[in-house]
């Protein structure tokens, strides 16, 4: 792997392209899995058109954020791989950071609030990785990250603000639109904004026809706000079992990326995600975490008309709780 970028991509702070998308894909080629896309009758049947879901739940680490977090790794320089990386993140961000920086063979610090799930931090320093926790009610995460980062020389890798995390997770939209090329809606989940910012551009340059719309929790449309607005909106942190969606805001990065090019923003309820959980579970034997059923709940209910289409649907993430899990299968 050459840590050189080449002359045709982005910089750290300038906005990604679809060249951004490309070079990620070829970074990722044998580190990343090409993940299985879908097919189901009754959701077909539901949706009245041709459904294919791209299963980022069986990515490495359980969500796409593999994809990015690897990506933006691969393209430190010699200097900055050495001296190692530092996230802070409670969620999916947290074990792809942690496994790419094993497999780049780079030392990495995670930053965790100290009552965040036991499961994820023993994944995370499972994968190598030191976890360094706080308290989240009276310690600030970014003041303790940059003294941190500072103290070590360790760069700060974002969950979405940042050009090389937004092209890697273009990837699997990227993937998805190669298989199936003439797609005509593709559904993406939205947190801060990067898996739709790099869909977006996927999409942009391989099937300029196909509609890409973003769905987000009804109890945090902020993206929805954002782009109706023309500005980004910040709201407080939303209350949803969608937790890799209770992001205040899109980023400076992501919002003009969003703005310019999605055709819609919808949302769904944490009612309608459950229903995509047991969806997942019933019929295509999958586990799916409640923010990876959002791309499903908002094809079904934001009010965008599937009849006769080919929609594509990225299912993002699989990492949940069983114990959470099984309460919401029951429900
Ligand atoms: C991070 C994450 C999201 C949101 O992605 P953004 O790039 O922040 O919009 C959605 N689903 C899962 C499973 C995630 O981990």
């Amino acid at each position: 792997m050459p840590p050189s970028a080449s002359a045709a991509t982005a910089p750290a702070g300038t906005p990604p392209t679809f060249a951004d998308v490309q070079d990620a894909a070829q970074r990722l080629a044998g580190n990343a899995h090409r993940t299985p896309v879908l097919r189901s009758v009754s959701a077909d049947d539901m949706l009245g058109g041709r459904v294919y879901f791209k299963c980022e739940n069986l990515q490495r680490t359980g969500s796409f954020k593999f994809r990015g977090a690897y990506n933006a790794l691969s393209r430190l320089s010699d200097a900055q791989r050495k001296a190692g990386v530092l996230a802070f993140s409670a969620g999916n961000h947290a074990q792809a950071v942690a496994l790419s920086a094993r497999l780049l063979d780079m030392p990495a610090v995670i930053v965790m609030p100290e009552d965040a799930p036991v499961s994820k931090m023993a994944a995370t320093r499972a994968y190598g990785a030191q976890v360094v926790t706080y308290n989240r009610y009276t310690e600030d995460r970014e003041a303790i990250s940059r003294r941190i980062a500072q103290e070590r020389g360790l760069t700060l890798i974002p969950p979405f603000d940042h050009p090389h995390v937004i092209a890697g997770q273009g990837t699997a939209a990227l993937e998805l639109l190669q298989e199936v090329p003439d797609l005509d809606l593709l559904f993406v989940c939205v947190g801060g904004g990067g898996l739709l910012a790099g869909s977006l551009l996927a999409a942009q340059a391989l099937a300029p026809h196909c509609r890409v719309v973003g769905v987000e929790p009804a109890a945090g449309n902020d993206g929805q706000q954002s782009v109706r607005a023309g500005h980004i909106v910040r709201i407080p942190t939303p209350h949803t079992i969608a937790d890799g969606a209770q992001t205040q805001a899109l980023g400076e990065l992501t919002f003009p990326i969003i703005r310019a090019h999605v055709h819609d923003m919808v949302t769904a309820t944490d009612e309608q995600l459950m229903q995509g959980l047991r969806f997942f579970a019933e019929r295509k034997k999958i586990v799916v975490e409640p923010t990876g059923a959002l791309a499903l709940a908002g094809a079904l209910h934001g009010g965008v008309s599937t009849r006769g289409q080919r929609v594509g649907l990225i299912i993002s993430g699989g990492n949940v709780d069983l114990a959470r899990y099984a309460r919401f299968l029951a429900d």
